[in-house]
């Protein structure tokens, strides 16, 4: 079998090294973290993400080469490319990697993105503002996660503080319209090697703090936005040229329609529920995407609510597992645990996450409501 090397040692590492080794493939992940998620299932090489001659050792075992993340280092990327095999190559790297590339290229695509401006001076962001109106939102180009590097703007008095403290971040800075959407939904698309195109049912997602909360599949939206969602995404995935995965976030509202947020090139934490909830995972998609195998049905076989496991669940949940689930019963859910094999169970940190499987997203909330392990 061949070896698939991998970017990262992190948990989205870990389940596709978990999925592609049921396939028969080998992997080897690079990781600064001892005993890192996917070190733990796979073979490691315990290095930075930038550091050349690790990158260069990965590349020299492995056959395919793929990331977990985006913020790969573009020498790095290059030198990958030059030593292996990297069917994803870099571009798609370098443009999601910066929110005015990926708007632009998604608009090329001919899809609609929130409107935005490009802000290089407080006086640019007053004009942006009085062009928005508040609510609306500045967003660090680059770097961004969980809702960092960002800032609604709620007021023009607001102003100064949000580009001084912004700023400081050094990258370019780009002013997004606030919509009023009535739901956040994401679609995956995989696009093969050979230009197969397959999309993922889309889920809907519930934030807590700027964290997914929850997945909820069926999406509760009409059955022309499902459609125009899946539609969207594979455009987007041929527009980009997608090789593997992309995950396409989206607004939806019933006055305006849909607008794309942002993309992650990679397996995406709202696609967790593929793992038992549909014929083929996000992961063995990417694994057969990347190494030019006929993708897999994406057919949901179930109902679905993934629930994120947090560090402050952690404890709870092991409880819950200990003992007869009563209330999984009552409910006729059947909740399957996925942890990721971190040790330190901070506050916020993702720890894992329960695919919550039923015969209606419905009970698989009210299960998730009832069990007191997610209040907190
Ligand atoms: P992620 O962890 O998903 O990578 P991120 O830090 O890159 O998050 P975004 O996805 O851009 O940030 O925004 C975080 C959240 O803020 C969104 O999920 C959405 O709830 C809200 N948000 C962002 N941009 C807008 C907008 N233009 N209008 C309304 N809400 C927004
Ligand atoms: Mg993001
Ligand atoms: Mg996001």
């Amino acid at each position: 079998g061949s070896t698939i090397g991998i970017l990262g040692g992190g948990q989205l590492g870990r389940m596709m090294a978990l999925s592609g080794s049921a396939m028969g493939y080998r992997f080897v992940a690079l990781d600064p973290t001892e005993d890192a998620p996917c070190g733990q299932v796979a073979e490691q090489i315990v290095a930075a993400y930038n550091d050349r001659e690790a990158a260069r050792e990965l590349a020299q075992r492995s056959d395919v080469i793929t990331y977990e993340f985006e913020n790969v280092d573009a020498g790095v990327a290059a030198m990958l490319m030059e030593e292996s095999y990297v069917p994803q190559g870099s571009e798609l790297l370098y443009t999601t990697q910066h929110r005015l590339r990926e708007k632009r290229a998604i608009e090329a695509s001919g899809v609609r993105v929130a409107p935005y401006r490009e802000i290089a001076s407080a006086d640019e962001l007053r004009a942006g503002v009085e062009a928005f109106g508040t609510p609306c939102v500045l967003k660090t180009a680059t770097g961004g996660y969980d809702g960092k590097g960002q800032w609604v703007i709620r007021s023009a008095a607001e102003i100064d503080e949000a580009y001084e403290t912004l700023a400081k971040a050094g990258t370019e800075l780009v002013l997004e319209q606030f919509i009023r959407f009535d739901k956040e939904l994401s679609v995956i698309a995989a696009r093969s090697t050979t230009g197969e195109v397959k999309t993922f049912p889309a889920a809907e997602n519930i934030h807590v703090d700027n964290i997914l909360h929850l997945s909820i599949v069926p999406a509760r939206i009409p059955d022309g936005v499902q459609r125009e969602a899946e539609h969207l995404a594979a455009r987007i995935a041929e527009g980009l040229g997608v090789a593997g995965l992309i995950a396409v976030e989206l607004f939806w509202s019933e006055k305006d329609g849909l607008y794309v947020n942002e993309l992650a090139p990679r397996p995406h934490n709202s696609g967790h529920y593929t793992m038992e909830a549909c014929r083929t995972s996000q992961f063995e998609q990417h694994v057969r995407a990347i190494c030019g195998l006929p993708l897999g049905d994406t057919s949901l076989l179930t109902p679905v609510v993934m629930v994120n496991v947090l560090g402050q669940h952690v404890e709870p949940l092991l409880e819950r597992m200990a003992q007869p689930d009563e209330a999984a019963k009552a409910h006729g859910v059947a909740p399957k645990v996925h942890l990721y094999g971190k040790q330190d169970a901070v506050h916020k940190r993702k720890m894992g996450h329960v695919n919550v499987l039923a015969e209606s997203t419905d009970k698989a909330l009210q299960y998730i409501e009832d069990t007191n392990i997610w209040k907190v």
